[in-house]
């Protein structure tokens, strides 16, 4: 096949403003092409895809303005649409890429009701991957009336991100789960006894929750991303005053996968429905087990005692029991189940399984 992706339009690849979808398109654009396809990624100017160069990946940058991201919305907002819009430059460099050379299909990864409401401008059927859960009203309805003209357009990360746009869309949703390139990750035997958190820093990753863990367990917290939010960690560290918190930044895959290695164990303390949580899976190649809220992804593609804790939502004191456990947890058996489960082999085959449908 010949792909078109649709990048993220609230920041360049490889920036981290686009979280978990940056480390999501990378992973397909190599594992398609591994696979005899041929990918065209059009992605905001200043992006990097940091893959082994292939003649069948081409990046094609695009000027405008970035997009404000939906989480940081309210729920009924009326759509933020810049002037200049990154995104209306994407999608009409993509139209026009359509009309121009031969491609099968657009995949878009782009959480933003445009491409869903435009896709009958483009020559090829547009693919949608959406790497949140419900944030607006307005991406609910782009969400729902892509569903009903192009019914298995649509596909997502895991069922609880599904269900919350509604049992319509829901039921016409394709679950493709995720998946990592497991060479990527090293496997670590013997940890320190830090904690990580590997999330942007906003207030929907639970930073305050994740402060109270750590001066609840007196443990040193490491935490890995984006500053997103600088007020929320302000606040959070105001609060807890005898939390020791590092941050290191945003850091490139090899730099994180090192460093989380090394901790005994990630928390996930999202206060969103998280879509999937692909930092669960990096932990779990790196041998370190999991402890997250019940709430979203996670908790559905983790098993419980085995490889993490799953702990009531909202309840860091929950998270601070189950790190007394955590010495019970086999590290190479997580390992073995980001292996089994979640290689990139066996996500790209579902998306290239699902993006076959769309050609029929
Ligand atoms: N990440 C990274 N370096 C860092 C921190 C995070 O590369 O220092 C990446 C991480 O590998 C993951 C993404 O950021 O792919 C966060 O994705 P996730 O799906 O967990 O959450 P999102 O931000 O999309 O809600």
């Amino acid at each position: 096949m010949r792909i078109i992706f649709l990048s993220t339009s609230v920041g360049p690849l490889g920036s981290g403003i686009g979280g978990g979808v940056e480390l999501t398109l990378r992973t397909l654009a190599s594992g398609l092409a591994q696979r005899g396809h041929e990918v065209t990624v059009v992605a905001p100017r200043g992006s990097v895809l940091a893959l082994v160069s292939t003649e069948r990946i081409r990046l094609l940058e695009v000027d405008g303005a970035l997009h404000v991201p939906s989480q940081t919305l309210d729920r009924s907002s009326a759509p933020v649409v810049p002037e200049n819009s990154v995104l209306v430059n994407m999608w009409k460099t993509v139209t026009q890429l359509a009309a121009r050379e031969r491609h099968d299909v657009v995949l878009n990864f782009a959480y933003d009701a445009h491409p869903f409401l435009r896709a009958d401008e483009c020559s090829v059927p547009t693919a949608h991957l959406v790497s949140m859960g419900s944030l607006s009203d307005e991406m609910d309805r782009a969400v729902t009336s892509a569903v009903r003209a192009a019914p298995g357009c649509v596909a997502m990360h895991s069922r609880a991100q599904a269900d919350s746009f509604g049992a319509e869309v829901s039921a016409a949703t394709t679950i493709v789960a995720s998946g990592v390139n497991l060479d990527a990750y090293d496997f670590v035997a013997e940890p320190s006894n830090d904690l990580a958190l590997v999330a942007r820093i906003s207030r929907e990753k639970g930073i305050v929750d994740a402060f109270e863990v750590a001066e609840q367990s007196g443990r040193l917290l490491r935490v890995f991303g984006v500053m997103e939010d600088e007020a929320a960690w302000r606040e959070a560290a105001a609060r807890y005053p005898r939390a020791r918190v590092e941050h290191l930044g945003f850091l490139p895959t090899n730099e994180l996968q090192s460093s989380l290695g090394q901790c005994a164990a990630l928390i996930m303390v999202h206060h969103w429905v998280e879509a999937f949580g692909n930092v669960a899976i990096e932990a779990l190649a790196c041998g370190v087990p999991v402890i997250t809220y019940a709430r979203g992804g996670p908790a559905e593609i983790v098993r419980d005692g085995v490889t993490v804790f799953v702990v009531p939502a909202d309840q860091p004191s929950g998270v601070v029991e189950a790190l007394a456990k955590i010495g019970s947890i086999d590290r190479a058996r997580c390992r073995a189940e980001a292996q089994e489960r979640f290689s990139s082999t066996a996500f790209v085959q579902r998306v290239e399984d699902w993006l076959r449908r769309q050609l029929v």
